[in-house]
Order: structure tokens, then sequence, then C-alpha cells
């Protein structure tokens, strides 16, 4: 069999490069293991895929070179994604300021990315494995399951390793070592933390209480709901400051953010002097958080006890307060993969590789890994766009 461009992946961003490849003639062929294409867009977003987030900018993007994902977000931006989506009829809605999800199901944008693949001509192939491939005179020979694949152009679109179950590998980061890529070491993002021993023990009995935080590691905070889990830590907060997370990284949660937690208590000192710190504290955090909190960590007395200083240095406190997290909960319910193929030795403008002519790299197999709320199929699309116009 002989095409111009072999993608492997039937994800987000390798159907992404076939359609722009197939709109400009090239004869494409996608083939997938899995037995259908595009399993992550339809668990994705709870099912509704939140499918861009019209916000996006390079700053929503970790990368070893923070540059390199410029030039293909710039030309394939959220806006052109949108009029796909609405060539196509698809209802969507905006949910937290600028994350776009489905009205209905993720369902339609597999349909819609399948349509494409159709009327470019492209042809698509699940349940198909590859098992090896060379470079030739003219390009690459692939070993598949439908038989041997010749092509001028070979598209490595295979993800990350987040959910093996979904059909995620590390092949793609194989096949980038067989022609002399770097892959940067690999990691689970977006991703609930656990805690474990004391640490663990003392939030023992809080699952399912759910509250606003800031989040921060270093120099990365992320504002939005945490929510504890019987393993540790979860929610949208949590998961962004994952993906700067490190084992021994010093986390710390503002418990009340945009507030300043020291007025809050002198004014409700000043309201209620008999109650107990447990009780004001409640009408500010959940009501099982504040009484853990005032079990183990602050005095509970009432609240004409505590001296002006006393109640400054627990909403100091109450700002920055320290977690020690074990691990996190790893790929088996990691959104994206951070690190991956090395975007050194990858052209930011084709997505070509600058060891192997004709090798292409896009969406999350790179080292580009985006932010919680739609950035990462924009990555995908827009590194999927730019390789199909080169392909
Ligand atoms: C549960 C969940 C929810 C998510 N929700 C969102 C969201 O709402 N918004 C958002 O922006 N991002 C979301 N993400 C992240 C997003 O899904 C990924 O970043 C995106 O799918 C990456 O696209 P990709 O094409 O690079 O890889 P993938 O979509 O993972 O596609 C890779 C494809 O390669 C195939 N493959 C792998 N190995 C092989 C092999 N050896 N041979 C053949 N084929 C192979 C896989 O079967 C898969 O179909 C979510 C992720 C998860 C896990």
């Amino acid at each position: 069999m002989e095409y111009d461009v072999l993608v492997i992946g039937a994800g987000a961003a390798g159907l992404m490069t076939a359609i722009v490849a197939g709109r400009r003639g090239r004869r494409v062929l996608v083939v997938d293991h899995a037995n259908r294409a595009g399993k992550k867009i339809l668990m994705s977003g709870g099912g509704r895929c939140n499918f861009t987030n019209t916000n996006t900018t390079p700053a929503n993007f970790l990368s070893a070179n923070r540059h390199f994902c410029k030039s293909a977000l710039a030309r394939y931006t959220p806006w052109d994604f949108i009029a796909m989506v609405d060539r196509h009829k698809i209802k969507w809605h905006e949910k937290s300021p600028g994350q776009l999800f489905c009205d209905e199901s993720s369902k339609l944008i597999v349909r819609m990315l399948l349509d494409e693949c159709a009327s470019a001509g492209v042809r698509v192939e699940t349940g198909c494995a590859v098992s090896r491939l060379r470079a030739t005179d003219t390009g690459f020979g692939a070993d598949t399951a439908l038989g041997h694949v010749r092509c001028q152009s070979l598209v490595v679109a295979t993800g990350g390793l987040s959910i093996p179950s979904l059909g995620a590998t590390g092949f793609g980061y194989e096949i980038a070592r067989q022609f002399g890529h770097a892959v940067l070491p690999v990691r689970a993002g977006l991703v609930p933390l656990t805690l474990s021993g004391k640490h663990q023990e003392r939030f023992d009995g809080l699952s399912g209480v759910a509250l606003p935080v800031e989040a921060r590691v270093g120099e990365a905070s992320f504002r939005d709901a945490m929510l504890f889990t019987h393993r540790g830590l979860s929610g949208p907060s949590i998961l962004q400051v994952s993906s700067y997370w490190e084992p021994g990284a010093d986390l710390r949660l503002d418990l009340l953010p945009g507030i300043d937690a020291g007025d809050a208590l002198l004014a409700g000192r000043a309201e209620r002097p008999a109650a107990e710190l447990k009780t004001v504290l409640s009408g500010l955090l959940p009501r099982r958080l504040a009484e853990r909190l005032c079990e183990i960590w602050l005095q509970n007395r009432p609240m004409r006890q505590f001296r002006d200083a006393e109640l400054r240095e627990i909403g100091a406190q109450l700002a920055d307060w320290p977690v020690v997290a074990s691990g996190t909960e790893g790929y088996r319910t990691a959104e994206v993969t951070l690190g991956g193929v090395d975007t050194d030795e990858v052209s930011s403008s084709t997505m070509m590789s600058r060891r192997q002519p004709g090798l292409y790299f896009v969406g999350e197999v790179l080292d580009v890994t985006g932010h919680l709320g739609g950035y990462n199929f924009q990555w995908a699309w827009a590194s999927g766009n730019a390789a199909g116009q080169a392909v």
C-alpha cells in the first residue's frame, strides 16, 4: 500500500493533521490500534468535550521550550476550530470564562472529525497496530495489521501515557528514540494528588468536602475549587497545580482566597465574641473542615479570648496552609502527560523532525502540555494543522 502520509494515532491531533493534509490533496492513511477513533475526545469534559478555550495564549502551556507552541497556536486559533464546529451545526456553550463545551455530547466532535476526514478523502483504520517502522530512500515503510505501508511522510500522533485503558502507549516515544530524538522525562499531569501517613489521617473523613482555594507551587498558582477525596486532594485547582508539583515540592493553599482572613476573624470576634473559633470559621469554610482545623492545628476557644495578633496569625496560616502530598494518582486518572519528545529537535512551524526529514510529531506526544480548560485540545488542533499543511 502506498500513501503520501501515514498518521499513527486517530486522536485529536492525528485526525486534524489528516484533515488538513487530505484537503490539500494528499493521500492520507490514519491507523490506530484502539477499536475506535478519538476515545479521549469521547471521554473528555465529562462526555461534553471541552474542545477549546478562547483565552488560549502560550502562557497556558508547559514545555522546556516556552516559545515552541507560539507559531502553531497563532496560525490556528480557537476561532478556527469554532468555525468548524459551527459549520457542523454542533451546539456549544461557554462554561467558565473561555471554556467551550458541547451542549450535547463529545460524540459529535468525533463524528465531525471523521466526516471531515471522509470528505477530504482520508482513510481511517482502527484496530490496526503498527509493528515496525523504518526509513527508506523515498520516505518510510511501516508494517501494520493491514499489511506493509509505504509513505513519504510519517506523522506520530500517539498522544501521551495517560489512561492506558483508552489506548495510551509509549509507542510515540519509541519512534522518536528510534530516529535519534531525545525524549524528556514524562510524568502524570492534571492529576489528583495523594496524601499518606499522618498527612492523610489528619484529613480522614473529609472526603467529599469541597471549597474554593488558591493552590500554589512555586510561581504557579490557581484559584478554583478543591475537593477532598479518599486518597487526597482533587478538583480543578489541584489538577492545575499538579502539573507543577513534583515529589518534595512545597504545596501551599490559600483556604480563603480573595478574603483577608485576619480581617474576617476580627470582624467575627466583634460580631460574636462568645462564639468559639470553630463556629466563626464554619461561617467562612465548610463546617467539617473548620472543625477539623480546630481539632488538630488551631486552638479552639471563645473569640473574645483571642488577641488581635493571634487572629491575624491564624488568618496568615489560613492564607498559606502547607500540604505535604506524597504523590499523584498517576497515569490511571491523569488527563495529560508532561514531558515527551524534546521540541528542540522539531520545527515549531511544521512539526517536522530536524533529524529525520518527513517525520512529524503532533499533539501530546510532544513536550507541550496545556493547563486544564480546553487548552490541550487547542494544542492538538493547532499542531495538527501546522503539520497537515507541511506533510
Ligand atoms: C479523561 C480525560 C479528559 C480530558 N478532557 C479534556 C478536555 O475536556 N479538554 C482538553 O483540552 N483536553 C482534555 N483532555 C486531554 C486531551 O484528551 C489530550 O491532550 C488530547 O487528546 C491529546 O491529543 P492527541 O491526539 O495528541 O492524543 P490522543 O487523543 O491521546 O490520541 C492518541 C491516539 O494514538 C493511539 N495510539 C497510541 N499508541 C498507539 C500505537 N502503538 N499504535 C497505534 N495507535 C496508537 C491511541 O489509541 C489514540 O487514539 C482529557 C484527557 C483525559 C484523559
